[in-house]
């Protein structure tokens, strides 16, 4: 699962109720996507006097609920060290272990220095990888067909002086055009990949990919 800002909420006031009687003040909490980083605890000063908070997770991974309240937990004791003022010897010093170990063993939870990200990718780190990976345009035979029906093949670069000759001497298509679209426009028509067959696709379909900017071989 992706957990989102409202259920780290609700589980920073569980625990925070359970384990540190309240004594946390409300941080804000944010998503981040890193990889490496599976939560975070910050300060920064606001006022004179006066510190901001900030528990920090990411979601770069799907994972299991139960792994997640782990991280919060486990950002949480970063902000109660700071907030009392503990003395540690490092940020995940002998304090910080030891009450991590207590935690863990009274309330069935699992909190260690490092913990497993417990999933693959998040459906939306990766849709946000193809987006970027993928070429902004691409070719596309447009056709008429003899039957009345419009017809399309996206092509690729490469494949172009090889598809296009077989496509002129295709007896049903009328004709056609080749265009330079927008990738939202031959997304769609991404399973019609295989270089020189045609394929129907819809009227309004047409019209919009023959808009296109026209490449003369
Ligand atoms: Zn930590």
């Amino acid at each position: 699962m992706i957990i989102t800002i409202s259920e780290i909420k609700e589980q920073f006031d569980k625990w925070n109720g359970v384990i540190f009687n309240n004594e946390l003040p409300l941080p804000s909490f944010e998503l981040m996507n890193t990889k490496r980083i599976l939560g975070q605890f910050r300060w920064r000063k606001i006022g004179e006097n006066k510190l901001g908070y900030t528990i920090r997770i990411s979601t770069f991974y799907d994972r299991p609920f139960d792994l997640y309240v782990d991280t919060i937990v486990h950002e949480m004791l970063h902000y109660y060290i700071k907030y009392k003022g503990i003395k540690d010897t490092s940020s995940h010093g002998r304090e910080w272990k030891s009450m991590a170990r207590k935690i863990s063993r009274k309330y069935g939870l699992n909190i260690t220095r490092t913990s497993p990200t417990g999933g693959g990718v998040s459906e939306h780190v990766l849709e946000k990888a193809a987006e970027k990976n993928v070429a902004k345009f691409e070719y596309a035979i447009v056709c008429k067909m003899k039957d009345g029906h419009f017809g399309a093949s996206v092509v690729p670069s490469n494949k172009l002086y090889y598809a296009a000759p077989h496509i002129r001497d295709w007896n049903a298509v009328k004709e056609f055009k080749i265009v330079k679209a927008p990738w939202n426009l031959t997304y769609s028509l991404r399973h019609l990949r295989t270089a020189v067959g045609v394929r129907y696709i819809t009227k309004d379909q047409y019209n919009e990919l023959i808009r296109c900017k026209e490449i003369n071989l």
